[in-house]
């Protein structure tokens, strides 16, 4: 096999020595022994990362664990306010249209932030629940999930996809006023893929637990892994867990912790800046609108993007990403998470970007 390519995607990040060398360590059962303990600790950091109690990990991806959160916060025909943010926008409003959802879309401008107004409006009109990207992936967008979580009143229950915002941007459970923060292992926390993470407010927690109905999915079942997570000491979970995959992601949750979120934040806006000022200065304007660009991943218009990206790849080994959705065939996208997320890496793709040799 060749050498797989340096990740500059935006997720997965290429995994950090010690996280590596967990990966290649002896299997840890998922009942017993040290395991509780760990698992404990496991979810105590990454609680203390997102600011929450209690966070739920699942195996699975991002996607499963917002499929968790629709499961366990509203009941088929429920009226529903979704952003369509872009890829991962239009992602949210098919999974909501998939739990017979009444979805009600509102249209984001590529590049702009989720406009406050016509979220107000259409939660005016009477929802149970505002589902809403974080960080939107394709197009590079920070969008303003706290101001949008305000709209909602305390009977609207919001679902937030951090997926690519937690560990890289401030991000704060339980003030956000969402009532689950939604994200993944793969992307800004550093961990090998795999790793759902569910991570509720006080509010959220105890929307769940109230809930009259029982969950329509077994796996899912927010309540069951709470029933384990607290009164098993032994196997603190439902299912087998990919323990080394756990183990090194709480390597890295606490690595991030050394560092203290704000100052993590403040580091990775830097290099995002880094990034998209060479990108502009090759020609490659930013997708985001002024003040609104993520910190994770940077989206940049190109021409050719399939060549630029050709060029990084093959003079400096270096896999970034093309467009997705509304960016499709006509940008690059640049991941910042992972042992990739630094200086050194971002001028040596700036250099092989660069169009003439
Ligand atoms: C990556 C990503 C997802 C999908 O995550 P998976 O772990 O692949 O399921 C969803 N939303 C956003 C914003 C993402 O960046």
């Amino acid at each position: 096999m060749t050498d797989p390519p340096e990740l500059m995607i935006p997720g997965p990040g290429a995994l950090h020595d010690d996280a590596l060398e967990i990966l290649g360590s002896p299997l840890l059962a998922h009942y017993g022994g040290d395991w509780p303990r760990i698992h404990a600790d496991l979810v105590d950091a990454v609680g203390a990362l997102l600011g929450c109690t209690g966070p739920y990990l699942l195996p699975g991806t991002g996607s499963a664990a917002l499929d968790a959160a629709l499961f366990n916060l509203f009941e088929p025909g429920q009226r529903v306010v979704v952003p369509d943010t872009g890829y991962f926008g239009a992602r949210l409003v098919d999974m909501a249209r998939a739990h017979r959802l009444d979805v009600v879309r509102v249209p984001v401008p590529v590049g702009d932030p989720v406009p406050l107004d016509p979220v107000a409006d259409a939660l005016s009109r009477g929802a149970h629940g505002l589902l809403c990207v974080h960080v939107e992936t394709s197009t590079g967008v920070r969008h303003p999930v706290a101001a949008l979580a305000a709209l909602a009143g305390p009977d609207v229950a919001v679902v937030v996809d951090g997926i690519a915002s937690a560990g890289g941007e401030a991000l704060n459970v339980d003030d956000l006023g969402a009532d689950l923060v939604v994200t993944a292992s793969q992307k800004g926390l550093d961990g090998p893929p795999g790793i759902g993470i569910l991570a509720p407010s006080a509010r959220g927690r105890a929307r769940i637990a109230a809930r009259p109905d029982a969950c329509r999915s077994w796996y899912f079942d927010l309540r069951r892994w709470e029933e384990h997570r607290v009164h098993d000491p032994v196997e603190p979970h439902p299912v087998t867990m990919p323990t080394t995959a756990l183990i090194a992601l709480l390597t890295r949750v606490r690595e991030a912790l050394r560092t203290g979120l704000p100052e993590r934040v403040r580091r990775r806006a830097a290099l995002a800046r880094r990034c998209r000022e060479g990108l502009a200065r090759l020609g490659h304007r930013p997708v985001p609108a002024d003040g609104h660009e993520a910190n994770l991943v940077v989206v940049a218009w190109a021409a050719d993007p399939d060549g630029l990206a050709d060029r990084v790849l093959h003079r400096a080994g270096i896999m970034v990403a093309r467009g997705l959705g509304p960016t499709e065939g006509r940008a690059v996208r640049v991941g910042l998470v992972g042992r990739n997320a630094t200086e050194r890496m971002v001028d040596r793709l700036l250099l092989a970007a660069a169009d003439c040799q």
